[in-house]
């Protein structure tokens, strides 16, 4: 069966508030793409180019996604959000195809934020990803022919993730296609208890929750991690009744214990 997708083009209401512990990844991404999209004319004024493609790379969970999508909501820009196995395709030029309708979909709803998840896959099966060699290979350079043709345009960006940098290739990577580096890391205890105020921001709290006690008590916890002991204080409470009124801090002590950072030591040892 053919995997040829529908480009689905979305207008996320992700805002940069709902994003904690990552000011650097977001001062670069609001220099690197809200101002060119929003002021294109600044940019040709003072004849700098602007960077197309940016490269997220970190732990997963870590809000790679979320990044992309305030950085669209926050410069009116439509966001398309693909990852690399949605583009491999193993039947001769459908991956070609698949490529091209998506820039060119971009292009029409300009300004456009592409999402590219996943950009680690597009190596050869040998090297740990996930297509025929040729395949990737076409890929990868049907990629990079879009990117070199956005150049006149300014008005579409591409933003890939990843959570294997090392793996990615290298000719990705090279000036003028995904050359800003931005590392999405996991966050300082500011961080997190910020990300802890995100997500029980509708959460109704007893007096006894402490999220600074939280925050410290959850090294290595990425935002997904942290939103998800959210989560499951709320089920502790609830399961304690359906009327109970609020979230108390017995409630994320049970939580606590229920859950574990995602990332260890030495998986952070690759960034
Ligand atoms: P992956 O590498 O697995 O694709 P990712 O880095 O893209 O992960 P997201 O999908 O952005 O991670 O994060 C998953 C969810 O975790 C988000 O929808 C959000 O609810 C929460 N989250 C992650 N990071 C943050 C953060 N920095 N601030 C607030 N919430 C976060």
């Amino acid at each position: 069966p053919s995997a040829m997708r529908e480009v689905m083009v979305e207008a996320p209401t992700i805002t940069w508030e709902d994003v904690g512990g990552l000011d650097d990844a977001q001062t670069r991404l609001r220099e690197g793409v809200e101002l060119p999209l929003k002021h294109p004319e600044a940019f040709r004024r003072l004849g700098i180019r602007p960077a197309k493609g940016f490269l997220l790379y970190g732990p997963p969970g870590t809000g790679k996604t979320l990044l992309a999508k305030a950085a669209a909501r926050e410069s009116e820009a439509n966001f398309i959000a693909t990852k690399s196995s949605d583009l491999l395709s193993k039947w001769y030029g459908e991956s070609e195809q698949q490529i091209a309708r998506l820039f060119h979909r971009a292009r029409q709803v300009a300004p456009t934020i592409i999402f590219i998840d996943e950009l680690d896959s597009l190596v050869p099966a040998r090297g740990g990803g996930l297509g025929e060699p040729q395949v990737t290979e076409r890929v990868v350079n049907t990629i990079l022919a879009e990117m070199d043709g956005l150049e006149e345009l300014q008005n579409v960006v591409v933003i890939g993730a990843t959570n294997r940098p090392t793996l990615v290739d290298p000719a990705l990577l090279r000036p003028g296609r995904f050359d800003e580096l931005i590392y999405v890391g996991t966050p300082d205890t500011a961080g997190r208890r910020r990300i802890l105020a995100i997500h029980t921001r509708n959460m109704p709290l007893g007096d006894d929750v402490n999220l600074e006690s939280l925050a410290q008590r959850t090294e290595r916890f990425t935002g997904a991690d942290l939103e998800d002991l959210v989560r499951r204080a709320g089920l502790t409470a609830l399961r304690r009744g359906l009327d109970t009124g609020k979230v108390g801090m017995a409630d994320f002590e049970t939580a606590l214990g229920e859950t574990r950072a995602s990332v260890t030591a030495d998986m952070l040892e690759e960034y």
